[in-house]
């Protein structure tokens, strides 16, 4: 497309065609989109050839970071030999097969199966679906219900949107659908009031028991959460809450559900953020650091538990790109990039506890509150005043302009209403830290002057 329509009209042609997800599009075509044309590294150029730090990884996604052409060079020899078939009537491919080999073998002795997905939204809708049929199939039919968290975030699709505890997705489209409930998340900073961190993440993981004598267990299929909320504002639990949440999962009988979209693949510095807190889900959702967002694909990883059972009946679901040859050899590639360079524990040992410091250095400042990170996946909460905990009264307003201030100056970073978050890529240098760290600390300085 760039090689046959002059760069400069996109922004224009966008404005006049594209619909953007999650997007006021009257406001954004006023301001027009910024074109994306080349990634390299941890850098990403726009079409006037300015650069930034993609301190974001595109979408909590790219932890290879940009222009493996291993990868394309893989892809290019697959689509020669096999551009796709179907996984469907009895066949597979070879990709499909290795992937899902090499998948679960990162995931623990308890999770040995996988079923493939093109997106964490559909990753979820599959999870959603696979528990009923579990139950059914052991005659409990009546376990139906699920339980999630405000605040949490699933996907877009309907299950996804409803799993999800957001507010402004719940009120387009009547959401969330029917036996979906929510329970509180582990905010300390903004919910805990004069509880410690380790008193509220037990206090809130309790919600849990409290719902489920509600609804009677025996109604109740699962619980699902992220590890680490993501798109919520990256909080981080206390220590105490996902022994509690397990504790409580394993004793009532439900299913756990670690939605490991975002976490997985490295980002907290352990394969994934169920072995980081140190539990075992029953089913963990996957997608993005699967294949770096070179393709799309997703999955569900699936225990012993779980499969033994579902893999006694007809489960009547999938998508016609369900291991697509193209997107697992894309995925498998990336694997073995995170594999051979060491890429987890570097993010365990060195790159994160580099980035670690630089980020909670933030402490100090006027502007912020608390200052959360695990491995390359932080958030730093901006507060009115540091010591009563105070918000600013428009928190979104604050984030964007902290924000915008970033991306001006070269640095993405997201904000999530008063939360800047950060999700680099995992081959980030310790310079491309420094100059997060310079260039949040000048946005920070600006934003305490313009709003205390
Ligand atoms: N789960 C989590 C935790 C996510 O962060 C996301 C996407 N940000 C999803 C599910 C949905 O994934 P996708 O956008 O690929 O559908």
């Amino acid at each position: 497309m760039t090689r046959t329509a002059a760069l400069s009209n996109i922004a224009a042609i966008d404005a006049a065609h594209h619909i953007h997800p999650f997007s006021d599009m009257k406001k954004l075509n006023e301001a027009g989109s910024r074109v994306i044309a080349r990634g390299e590294g941890s850098t990403i150029i726009d079409t006037n050839g300015k650069r930034y730090l993609d301190a974001f990884a595109g979408l909590w996604c790219v932890n290879i970071g940009y222009g493996r052409t291993e990868i394309a060079d893989a892809v290019r020899a697959q689509m020669d030999e096999l551009p796709y078939y179907n996984t469907f009537f009895g066949t597979t491919t070879p990709p499909t097969a290795l992937l899902a080999q090499k998948v679960t073998a990162h995931a623990g002795p308890n999770i040995n199966h996988v079923f493939f997905t093109n997106s964490g939204s559909e990753a979820t809708d599959t999870w959603f679906r696979m528990a009923r049929v579990y139950w059914a199939a052991l005659g409990k039919p009546e376990k139906t219900h699920f339980i999630s968290r405000r605040n949490g975030y699933h996907g877009s699709t309907v299950a996804g949107a409803s799993l999800g505890g957001m507010k402004y997705m719940h009120e387009q489209g009547s959401l969330p659908i029917e036996k979906i409930h929510h329970i509180g998340q582990p905010y300390w900073y903004a919910e805990g009031a004069d509880l410690t961190p380790e008193e509220f993440g037990v206090t809130v993981a309790r919600e849990l028991e409290a719902k489920l004598d509600e609804l009677g267990a025996e109604n109740v299929a699962a619980f699902v959460a992220e590890p680490i909320q993501g798109a919520g504002g990256v909080i981080v639990p206390p220590s105490t809450y996902w022994p509690e949440i397990a504790r409580i999962c394993k004793e009532r009988d439900i299913l756990l559900v670690a939605d490991e979209v975002i976490c997985g693949f490295g980002r907290t510095g352990s394969w994934f953020g169920h072995q980081h807190f140190g539990f075992e889900p029953d089913m963990a959702p996957v997608a993005k650091g699967l294949s770096s967002g070179y393709l799309p694909v997703g999955g569900v990883l699936v225990s012993d538990r779980v499969a033994s059972v579902i893999m006694q009946t007809d489960f009547n679901h999938g998508y016609t790109y369900s291991g697509h040859p193209v997107c697992a050899v894309a995925a498998l590639e990336n694997l073995r990039i995170i594999e051979e360079e060491k890429l987890v524990e570097r993010v365990r040992d060195d790159i994160g506890p580099y980035f670690a410091k630089a980020w909670h250095a933030f402490t100090d400042h006027d502007l912020v509150g608390e200052t959360q990170a695990v491995g390359l996946m932080a958030g730093l909460q901006m507060a009115k005043d540091k010591k009563t905990r105070e918000r600013f009264e428009k928190p979104d307003a604050i984030g964007t302009w902290v924000r915008n201030h970033c991306v001006e100056n070269g640095l993405i970073l997201r904000a999530t209403g008063d939360r800047m978050l950060a999700s680099p890529p995992l081959i980030i240098t310790e310079e491309e830290v420094d100059f997060m760290a310079k260039t949040l600390k000048a946005a920070l300085d600006a934003a305490w002057k313009e709003w205390k």
